[in-house]
Order: structure tokens, then C-alpha cells, then sequence
């Protein structure tokens, strides 16, 4: 990439336009109103970027991240056609190195195979805007209840293909997750967006992303001195002397904070809870001592051991601390999991031990020694989503593949064939580990861990789950297929109380889900009342639905499970993937 205006490499031409400027207190073309604050934020951007009032028309926000905002913006092209795009305005703090990766993943990569691809650059000062053709796209949530089995199939088979080109060229997305992959359902286009966090492998064809690699590695070495993470991949300060995109970095060659490194929900993301595990982060609290249980604040040291607490995975967030205390003792009676000291806790550590003469004494117990205090920070790269990250994310693996992405392609499947969306919510990785334990096993994910050098242990077992058992309970056409096969029906999972799917208590209700999931597998549980079913969904199931989810066949459990690997060496790669049986006559 020479300059950035040489991204308009294709016929993409516009001519000027400057009149369809958006004047405020306009209503944009759509006829319905902008909110005055999305009004001020077009009005920014205009002033920000003047050039852009000449081509575009900028009619709404569509995206906001941490790292950037996304505009829908028309523009009348030379042939006199009218034309959408997406306008991705960086944050104007953004790395040089990473807003210059990010382009450069679309430029080399995008276009094809279901990954998007750039038509033009704006730069004025720092301020960045990345010119995509846009995609009209449907809401997760709303494909959640609408999407059949064959739909899904052709879903999952595009997003692979995205990937595999990804990796074909050494690109790791490291934030796979549906508002990063657009579906327009009525016109079967699909298109993988937001290179924003992408890595490169070792041998990557993207040469920025070695440079990206370079820096994070020398920001891991510094910050392997420090005491906290911020998980922020971004280098604190550039040095960088180049300027990488021609003409344009040298302005942005200034010192900036970190913005924070978790990114805000997406359009149509999470505003209405439908994971399958409540959450609580307990490892924010400074005490971490609740009630003489097991969970510790987290060691994130290298070398170091951490604790999950078993309620971590299961309890729903409460408004106050007494419901918390209360609900989670509840919870924990009902399961007969009644933590000991240190029981009912999962631990990672890595099994260094560096320090011979100075010896770990807090190993599975309720606090932390000063030995595992004073050891050195672990760090790894964990950008993304923490319910979409890989397990060697979540547990800090230094040496990170393309497989990151397939587990992340895996959660996406799981959430398909649950109809559960997020799947996994955790606000911390240790959560996240301790929720992929409860569906994956806990002797499996110990297991995983070893392999990679890290010792995980947890005090109460967790089955690993059947993959089928689990979606149909969630999904509600577990008994369906009873029913077919001529199985006896448990009629205590038929007969719940029947939350509403939008109800506010969501998350108890998935809770429940969940926990009836395992018990059912375990010990099935005899109290009627004790379960909650989401009526609304088992009717809609019913009504419209056996024909397309009574059928899932075996290969779409069995290549969920491949994606679904703990070990990441074995988990299958995009282009293995797309050769699966359950892809067969696409
Ligand atoms: P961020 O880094 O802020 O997450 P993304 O590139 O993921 O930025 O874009 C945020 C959102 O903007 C996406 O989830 C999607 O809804 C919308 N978006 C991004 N690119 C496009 C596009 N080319 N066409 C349509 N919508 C887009
Ligand atoms: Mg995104
Ligand atoms: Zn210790």
C-alpha cells in the first residue's frame, strides 16, 4: 500500500456532491429523525474530515465501538446512480500501526470470499475514515428465532470461507463474533468486517501486522514489568519512525492514552440478554473474600494460580450485594455443591515455579501467598470478546494461532443451534474459562491446559456436556425428538413456568436453562417447580420449527465439537472445516 489514496484502486468514482450536505435539524433521506446526538456526531465528522461533505451524504450511525463509529452515507456516482456505503470513522487516538493493519487486511484480503473490502481512505489529521460498500444487514438476535437449519448451514459455511481466506493470508481476526460478520439474509450476502484487533501469524502476508506483532511483543516486554493489565493491545506510545501510510501517519506520531480494551455491544448486540450463563464478576472486588467461600481475587501473574469460583459460573447478576450473597448460597444449596474451603473453585497455574528456594504455599486454598504475589505478570495477547475467546486466550497462551478464530466460529455455531445469543457472557476471561468448563468438562479442559503449560484444577468435576443434549434443551425440541423416536418425555422440562424470551429477568431464566441442562444429564431433577421453561419459545418451536430443528443431523453436532476443541493444535482449521460432511452438496 503506497498511500492511502491509492486505495481507490478500483472504478469507484464519485462526483461532488457537496449540496446533499447534512444540514442539522434535517431529517435524513430514510424520512425518520436522527437523534440530536447522532446529529452533532455527523456534524463532528463533517468538520473533522471536510472532504467527505463533497461525496457523501451522511445519513445515520450505524455502529459504535470503542474504537470507532460506522455511518451509513449515500453517494451519487459519476453513472448517476445512488450508492450506500459505510463510513468507519477511527478513533482519532487509534495506533498508526493498527488503523494502517486494519486497511491493509481489507485492501490485501477483502473483496472476496465473504470479506469485506475498502473503496476508499479519507484522512484529515488524525482523524480516519475507512470507505466500504455497505451491507445492509440483519440483527443476530432477530436471525436467532427466524433462521432454519438449512439457513444456518449456509451461514456457518460463509463465515468459514471468510476465514479461510483470512488465514490463507495470515491474518487472525481475534474478534470473530456476529456483529464482525454482516448477513443480509434476503440477498445471501455475508461480509466479515473489522480488522480493528486482527494479529498476523508468523509468516502473514500482511506485512503490517509483523510490524503490529513487533510492537505488541515489545509492549508485552514492558509490560511484563508492570503490575496490571489492561489487555489493551495497543501500544501506549508510538516510536515508529516511518511513516507507514504515507503522508498521513507523521501527524499521528503522538503520544496517546490507551482507550479502554473492551469494546462497547454492537448494533442489535446484547441488548437483550439471552446468554445461557448469569455473571458476575466477583474478581473486581478488592476483598475477594464473600462469605467464607472459595473465591479469590484472580492472580494474574505468571506462574500464578487462579481461582473461579463455582457460583461465578452460575449465579445471576444481582443489584445488591446481600441478593448476591443470598441467591448464590441458594444456588449453591440447591446443587449440593456446598464449596469447602477451596472446593467448588477452579485454579489455573502455570507449574513454573522459578523461584526454588521460596515455595507457593496458597495452592487450593482460599488466598493468595506473597511468593504468587510478587511473580511476574503473565501476559498474552486477548484482544476480542471475552465470550467468543479461545480457552489458550482466556488462559494466556503466548503462542496464539489462527485457531482462535475457529473457536470463535464455534461459539457462533453454538449459539445457532441453541438459539441462545451471547452464549457465553462473562465480563472477565476467568469467568469465560469457568463457563467453557461447565459445557466442555472440566477433566477436558485441565487436560487442554496442560498441553499448553498451564495447570488448571477444579475442585468439583464438571461433565463435559453432549453438544446435541444441550442445544436441543436450550433450543426447546429436545422432547419434539423424544417424542419422534418414541423416547420417553420428561415431562417436568415440558411443564416450566414460561418466562417471556424478552423478559427482564432473562438471564435467571437461562440460568435455569442451563442448570437443567446439566442436571437432566447428571441426575434429573424431580422438583417440577424448581423449572423454568421459555414457553414462548418451545411454542414457536412447535408451531414452525420441528420440520427444520427436529432434524439436526449428527454432522452439525459433530463439527460444532471439532470447532469446539479445547486444544487448539487439533481444532479444526477453516479449510478442513469447510470440507466437513455437514457442508456436503454446498
Ligand atoms: P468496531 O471496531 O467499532 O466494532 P466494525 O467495523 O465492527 O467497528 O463496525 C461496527 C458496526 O458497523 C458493525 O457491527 C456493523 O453493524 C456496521 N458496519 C461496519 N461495516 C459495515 C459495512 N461495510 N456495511 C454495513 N454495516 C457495517
Ligand atoms: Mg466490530
Ligand atoms: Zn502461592
Amino acid at each position: 500500500m503506497a498511500t492511502l489514496e491509492s486505495l481507490s484502486k478500483d472504478s469507484f468514482s464519485l462526483h461532488q456532491n457537496g449540496q446533499l450536505k447534512n444540514d442539522s435539524g434535517k431529517e435524513n433521506k430514510g424520512g425518520y429523525k436522527l437523534s440530536a446526538e447522532i446529529k452533532m456526531d455527523i456534524e463532528k465528522l463533517y468538520e473533522a474530515v471536510p472532504h467527505l461533505s463533497k461525496f457523501f451524504f451522511i445519513e445515520d450511525k450505524i455502529g459504535e465501538g470503542t474504537f470507532s463509529s460506522v455511518y451509513l452515507a449515500t453517494a451519487h456516482l459519476k453513472s448517476g446512480k445512488v450508492e450506500k456505503f459505510a463510513l468507519k470513522h477511527l478513533i482519532p487516538t487509534s495506533h498508526p500501526l493498527r488503523i494502517a493493519g486494519e486497511l491493509q487486511c481489507l485492501t490485501v484480503a477483502g473483496g472476496e470470499d465473504n470479506v469485506m473490502g475498502v473503496k476508499y481512505c479519507f484522512r484529515k489529521d488524525d482523524h480516519v475514515v475507512i470507505v466500504m460498500s455497505y451491507l445492509e444487514h440483519d440483527s443476530f438476535l432477530d436471525l436467532l428465532s427466524s433462521m432454519k437449519l438449512e439457513e444456518v448451514r449456509e451461514y456457518m459455511y460463509n463465515l468459514l470461507k471468510a476465514l479461510r481466506r483470512i488465514h490463507h493470508f495470515g491474518i487472525i481476526h481475534r474478534d470473530i463474533k456476529p456483529s464482525n460478520f454482516l448477513y443480509n439474509g434476503r440477498l445471501k450476502r455475508y461480509a466479515l468486517v473489522d480488522f480493528g484487533l486482527a494479529q498476523g501469524t508468523p509468516d502473514t502476508k500482511i506485512e503490517l501486522l509483523k510490524v503490529v506483532k513487533a510492537e505488541d511483543q515489545q509492549r508485552s516486554c514492558l509490560k511484563n514489568k508492570s503490575t496490571t493489565s489492561s489487555g489493551n493491545q495497543l501500544p501506549n506510545s508510538i516510536t515508529t519512525s516511518k511513516p507507514l501510510v504515507q503522508h498521513s501517519a507523521d501527524k499521528m506520531h503522538i503520544k496517546r492514552p490507551c482507550p479502554p480494551m473492551q469494546a462497547k455491544p454492537g448494533k442489535g448486540e446484547s441488548s437483550v440478554p439471552r446468554s445461557v450463563f448469569g455473571e458476575r464478576n466477583m474478581n473486581v472486588r478488592s476483598t475477594g473474600i464473600f462469605e467464607g467461600t472459595s473465591v479469590k481475587k484472580v492472580k494474574q501473574n505468571e506462574s500464578s494460580e487462579i481461582y473461579i469460583g463455582k457460583w461465578d459460573i452460575v449465579n445471576p447478576t444481582r443489584s445488591t450485594k446481600t441478593a448476591d450473597i443470598s441467591s448464590r448460597k441458594i444456588l449453591v444449596a440447591k446443587r449440593k455443591v456446598m464449596p469447602s474451603k477451596g472446593a467448588s473453585s477452579c485454579l489455573i497455574r502455570k507449574p513454573n515455579m522459578s523461584q526454588s528456594n521460596l515455595t507457593c504455599d496458597c495452592y487450593a486454598t482460599d488466598r493468595i501467598c506473597s511468593v504468587c504475589l510478587s511473580r511476574r505478570q503473565q501476559v498474552a495477547p486477548r484482544a476480542g470478546t471475552p465470550g467468543f475467546r479461545a480457552p489458550e486466550v482466556l488462559m494466556k497462551c503466548p503462542h496464539q494461532t489462527s485457531a482462535i478464530d475457529m473457536w470463535s466460529a464455534g461459539v457462533v455455531f453454538l449459539s445457532l443451534l441453541s438459539a441462545r445469543y451471547p452464549f457465553f457472557k462473562a465480563s472477565d476471561d476467568l469467568t469465560a474459562l469457568a463457563q467453557i468448563m461447565t459445557i466442555r468438562g472440566s477433566k477436558e479442559t485441565i487436560h487442554a491446559a496442560k498441553l499448553i503449560g498451564k495447570a488448571v484444577s477444579c475442585s468439583k468435576e464438571c461433565p463435559k456436556l453432549d453438544l446435541r443434549t444441550l442445544c436441543e434443551r436450550l433450543r426447546g425440541t429436545h422432547d419434539l425428538n423424544k417424542r419422534k423416536s418414541n423416547q420417553p418425555v420428561d415431562d417436568s422440562l415440558t411443564s416450566g413456568t414460561g418466562t417471556a424470551p424478552d423478559a427482564k429477568d432473562d438471564k435467571t431464566k437461562n440460568i435455569t436453562s442451563l442448570s437443567q441442562t446439566q442436571e437432566v444429564q447428571n441426575q434429573p431433577r424431580k422438583e417440577k417447580e424448581s423449572i423454568q421453561w421459555n414457553a414462548d419459545l418451545k411454542s414457536k418451536v412447535k408451531a414452525s420449527d420441528v420440520k427444520n430443528w427436529g432434524d439436526v443431523s449428527d454432522l452439525a453436532y459433530d463439527l460444532l465439537d471439532k470447532l469446539l476443541d479445547l486444544n487448539p493444535v487439533t481444532r479444526i482449521t477453516a479449510e478442513k472445516a469447510l470440507k466437513h460432511p455437514f457442508f456436503e452438496g454446498m
